[in-house]
């Protein structure tokens, strides 16, 4: 079997990969799409890498004991699905409390502990599954994580009672954010270190502004910080109004951002490491951390508000060409990076 692999440092193809293992209530998956995006340029994973997909059902393994819910989902072989790449426990008190993403032992395929699903087949839990709807193609669905991760914001800010909204960034992660949030409120705007994020927000209707541009009046109810870097918190707070609200989407270890770009972290420097906060106590500022909502919400926002992602995918390549597309993946041009299997 193929499958893309790191040692940590290193990508390449291999051939000679095992059948991944297909234990209890999980579902054994030939990715049809994969994307690529900066979370996975800068994993540090060893093991088979990737998290965002979209693929067939090919066996399932639903053992005669398999809850009601597992059991019900036999319907899923041959189904077209995509999954949420976080595998947790469903013990820990976390799980317990009904709040499985922040279970104490979870793992991420493809960027913590658990393979990923760069190659012809992976394993996933039953339970991390949703069918796609006849409506939405391959080239969309396989947006449904970072599509979850986007409505997240939503959900955590009551979006449409605010009055005015900035999301800072120029990822795939921020441009989707800031597209989901404007069905919601249409004073959202981007801001952003490239010209080429500003024309996509034209077309999208969106207002944008580069972060070049003078004026940081801390009138913004929320600012959305998609860098994941200190010199983006430094611009959220000085957009964000007194008693303001900053929303941070992206963690910064697993996504440096490439040397020389304007929101670069110093190099080997945690995002908050030097970063002086006294702006947020003196305005009584919310820093809020917001990740993901489920993979569900994620396809229901994608059928339902149906943001333009195919301008995301900055650069089509084979699974064969993984080494070259996480490579790519690390460039600040490229916004997300799809291969077909
Ligand atoms: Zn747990």
């Amino acid at each position: 079997m193929r499958a893309v692999r790191s040692d940590g440092q290193t990508i390449r193809v291999v051939t000679d990969a095992p059948d991944p293992a297909l234990n209890a209530c999980e579902a054994l998956v030939h990715p049809t799409r994969v994307l690529v995006t900066q979370a996975d340029a800068g994993s540090r994973w060893a093991g088979v890498v990737g998290h965002q997909f979209v693929g067939v059902v090919k066996k399932l393994n639903i053992p005669a004991d398999a809850p009601p819910l597992i059991a019900a989902r036999k319907s899923f072989l041959n189904k077209r699905v995509v999954g949420s790449p976080q595998i947790v426990c469903t013990n820990c008190d976390m799980c317990r409390a009904g709040l499985p993403s922040h279970c104490r032992a979870r793992r991420v395929m493809g960027l913590a502990a658990r393979d990923g699903c760069f190659a012809d087949l992976f394993s996933i839990p039953i339970s991390n599954l949703v069918e796609v709807p006849q409506s939405l193609d391959d080239d969309r669905a396989v947006f449904a994580h970072l599509a979850a991760s986007a409505v997240q914001a939503c959900h955590m800010l009551r979006a449409a009672s605010k009055s005015y909204i900035t999301v800072v960034g120029d990822s795939a992660l921020a441009l989707l954010t800031a597209q989901v949030l404007a069905r919601h409120n249409k004073t959202t705007r981007l801001l952003h270190a490239r010209p080429d994020r500003s024309r996509l927000c034209e077309r999208w209707g969106i207002k944008s502004r580069s972060i070049d541009e003078p004026g940081r009046r801390q009138d913004q109810d929320v600012v959305v910080e998609c860098t994941g870097t200190a010199a983006g918190l430094r611009l959220a707070l000085q957009f964000v109004r007194p008693r303001g609200v900053v929303l941070l989407k992206s963690p910064s270890a697993a996504t440096p951002f490439p040397p020389g770009t304007p929101f670069a972290s110093e190099p080997g420097q945690a995002w908050a490491t030097g970063l002086d906060l006294t702006p947020a106590i003196v305005n009584e500022v919310q820093i809020l951390g917001c990740r993901d909502s489920s993979i569900a919400d994620g396809v229901g926002a994608l059928v339902d508000l149906a943001p333009d992602v195919l301008p995301l995918i900055t650069r089509r390549l084979k699974l064969d060409d993984a080494p070259a597309a996480l490579a790519a993946a690390r460039d600040d041009e490229h916004l997300a990076i799809m291969m077909d299997c």
